[in-house]
């Protein structure tokens, strides 16, 4: 490939990639698509680049990438399938079918991805050889099998509320009467990433909006997981719309809000400063409340 990889492959383009591959699918295409995106991955502390690759139920073409973050704690860091999630999040890809991944999944990761509903099936090839599979889908194995004895939502959550990639409404408003001046864009999209954030363990959903310096408004949604530990944080969803957007280097980052909840038990704003404090020094970061009308964080919780 001679051109820079792209964070989203529509169904049609990944279609005729393959064909003009002589691939026989588009599940045939993923492990090729690793090793040129190793140059997108950012990972200055360990060097270790990690790709991957996923399939969705639509026929686009995901990518994830890990980001390491110099002068923070190492469990700030964002790993390949993490990204990867929030990218088909980001792009309301209802499902993950296939996920191609040039180092075997840690253990965090494995866990992670229990918050699809179909995380069992997810099937799943670890590779670092660019060609394709010989055995073609028949070469991936089922998350199932890479973790047997799960525990996910199932153990915390009734059947009914909604799980990762399925549509989330959680009704926040802003506490105050109306916007704040001079950030309304800014609000608005962190308002909306946190009325997307999936949350339904603490029902404290947060959304974060960046600006860069030509006025691109980038937002993420915070993520949980059911064991805590591997949830993601709304700078991280942010900077994964802000890198699969094209942008560029952080400093060029100029202003963030983070919306989450008044009162919240599980709050962003402190690890969320300091991180974006981190990467670009100069951005100015704000803080707005919100509460939920309907005391409500999903539709039956
Ligand atoms: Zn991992």
């Amino acid at each position: 490939m001679d051109r820079r990889p792209l964070f989203v492959i529509e169904a049609s383009e990944a279609k005729s990639m393959a064909e003009s591959s002589g691939l026989s699918s588009v599940v045939d295409l993923l492990p090729t698509l690793l090793q040129p995106a190793e140059s997108l991955c950012r990972p200055p502390i360990s060097g270790f680049p990690v790709v991957a690759v996923g399939l969705g139920s639509s026929g686009r073409v995901f990518l994830g990438v890990n980001l390491e973050f110099p002068g923070l704690p190492l469990h700030q860091s964002v790993h390949a399938e993490q990204f990867l999630l929030t990218n088909l999040s980001l792009h309301s890809e209802p499902s993950l079918h296939f996920l191609a991944v040039s180092a075997a999944p840690c253990g965090h990761c494995r866990q992670f991805l229990q918050e699809l509903r179909s995380a069992p099936d997810v099937r799943i090839l670890v590779t670092r050889d660019p060609s394709p599979p010989t055995a073609g889908a028949a070469s991936f194995t089922p998350l199932s099998r890479l973790l047997p004895d799960r525990f996910g939502p199932a153990d915390l959550l009734p059947e009914e509320i909604p799980l990762l990639l399925e549509p989330i409404d959680n009704g926040l408003r802003l506490a105050g009467d109306s916007l704040p001046d001079g950030r309304k864009d800014l609000v608005s999209a962190a308002l909306a990433a946190a009325n997307k954030s999936y949350a339904p363990y603490s029902g404290c959903p947060s959304g974060l909006a960046l600006m860069d310096s030509d006025g691109n408004v980038y937002s993420g949604s915070y993520v949980e997981s059911a064991a805590f530990n591997p949830s993601f944080g709304p700078v991280q969803a942010a900077l994964v719309a802000y890198l699969s957007d094209g942008g560029g280097d952080y400093e060029k980052i100029v202003a963030a809000v983070l919306v989450e909840k008044e009162g919240a038990a599980v709050r962003q704003e402190q690890m969320a400063r300091l991180l974006v404090g981190l990467i670009s020094p100069g951005c100015n970061f704000s803080v707005v409340q919100c509460v939920t009308p309907c005391k409500k964080v999903s539709s039956s919780m």
